[in-house]
């Protein structure tokens, strides 16, 4: 009886938009001050927080996982179908990933409840700022692609992710080459040639893994996850409501058992380059390893990121910052007058370096 009570109670506390004292005004999350600030007189309001967050242990992940219930609301894209994630009294405006108004209310369920977040600790205006200062870098950008980034063009969206850690045991086996050169042959066939010296080396290899992050929403890549990454693992909080406020997060369209089949994946990988780092080297022939994991956890996380699309030419670009460090990762469209111009350029100094050398050697 008593536990019922208690979820009721964490249910009602979910709910609840906070209301501005000032003016009644709905309260969304302030990056600067890490608060809830209302919109229109700026009153701030602080909410509990905790960095105290939880290692989920992944034997139990798909039975015990949490799901998002009437705390939340669901918004689908008309044009992308993107899925976005609400609380619950908010209203989506625009998509984020397609950039277009076309987002309406679904009864579709919201998913997986993250447990983690990473809050926004960047501006939307640091967003734009940092993005002119990159499209200003990019020489064949058209100017009218960097004159146009404007802040109410940045969309805050939290991009679900899942971040392992595990303990690994690897055995290894491993053929080595190291290369040489010896001097063959008399008179006039007298030369050096090059030989390969083989060793087949092999060994047990334990570490650590800590917060391997994958990427939880099959239509973002994580490649660009990864150029986005490092975020400040030391700022993570447990996941709550009142982060999301003002902003919205993308729902999670991955299974966690492939997400962490990727992230086997990716520590195979580092465990090939620590292994062969122990040995000196030129050529493998073959590298065989087979890794136990144990201990492994998991975290649910939610990303802040700031996305811009943008339309040229009828195709489309996009824009994205790191809601935690400020990091630029994108694509600018490419002005072929500006090459043009630039190739020119370029070939006009080669010809003017000709003719001075020319003239004056
Ligand atoms: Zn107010
Ligand atoms: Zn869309």
């Amino acid at each position: 009886m008593q536990e019922r009570d208690f979820f009721e109670n964490e249910n009602k506390k979910e709910t609840v938009t906070i209301k501005c004292a000032g003016c009644g005004a709905n309260m969304v999350f302030d990056p600067e001050t890490q608060m809830l600030k209302c919109p229109h007189c700026a009153t701030v309001t602080d909410f509990e927080k905790s960095s105290k967050v939880l290692e989920l242990d992944i034997l139990s992940a798909f039975e015990n996982a949490e799901v998002w219930k009437d705390d939340s609301s669901v918004y689908r894209c008309e044009n992308c179908g993107a899925v976005v994630v609400l609380k619950v009294g908010e209203t989506a405006t625009g998509c984020p990933y397609c950039g277009t108004a076309h987002v309406v209310k679904s009864t579709e369920l919201a998913g997986l409840k993250p447990n983690a977040v990473i809050p926004f600790t960047v501006t939307k205006e640091t967003a734009l700022e940092n993005s002119k200062t990159w499209a200003k870098k990019k020489l064949f950008a058209p100017t009218k692609f960097k004159n146009n980034l404007h802040a109410e063009d940045f969309r805050g969206v939290y991009q679900p992710s899942f971040t392992f850690d595990s303990q690994t045991e690897t055995i290894y086996q491993a053929r080595l080459g190291t290369r040489h050169t010896r001097v063959v042959g008399s008179g006039k066939n007298r030369r050096t040639e090059t030989y390969i010296v083989w060793r087949t080396v092999s060994g047990v290899y334990s570490d650590f893994f800590d917060d391997v992050l994958i990427n939880a929403d099959t239509a973002y890549s994580q490649s660009v996850l990864n150029k986005i990454s490092p975020f400040d693992n030391g700022a993570i909080k447990t996941y709550d409501s009142e982060y999301l406020t003002g902003f919205m997060a993308k729902r999670s369209d991955r299974k966690i058992e492939d997400c962490w089949q990727d992230a086997k994946v990716c520590m195979d990988q580092a465990i090939k380059q620590r292994v062969l780092s122990r040995y000196h080297y030129h050529v493998v022939d073959y590298f065989r390893a087979t890794t136990n994991h144990s201990n492994v956890t998991y975290k649910y996380v939610l990303l802040p990121l700031y996305l811009l699309n943008y339309r040229y030419n009828k195709k489309n670009y996009s824009v994205h910052v790191n809601g935690n460090t400020a990091k630029v990762v994108g694509k600018t469209p490419v002005s072929a007058l500006r090459v043009l111009g630039v190739v020119g350029a370029v070939i006009g100094m080669i010809a003017i370096i000709g003719l001075i050398s020319y003239f004056f050697a």
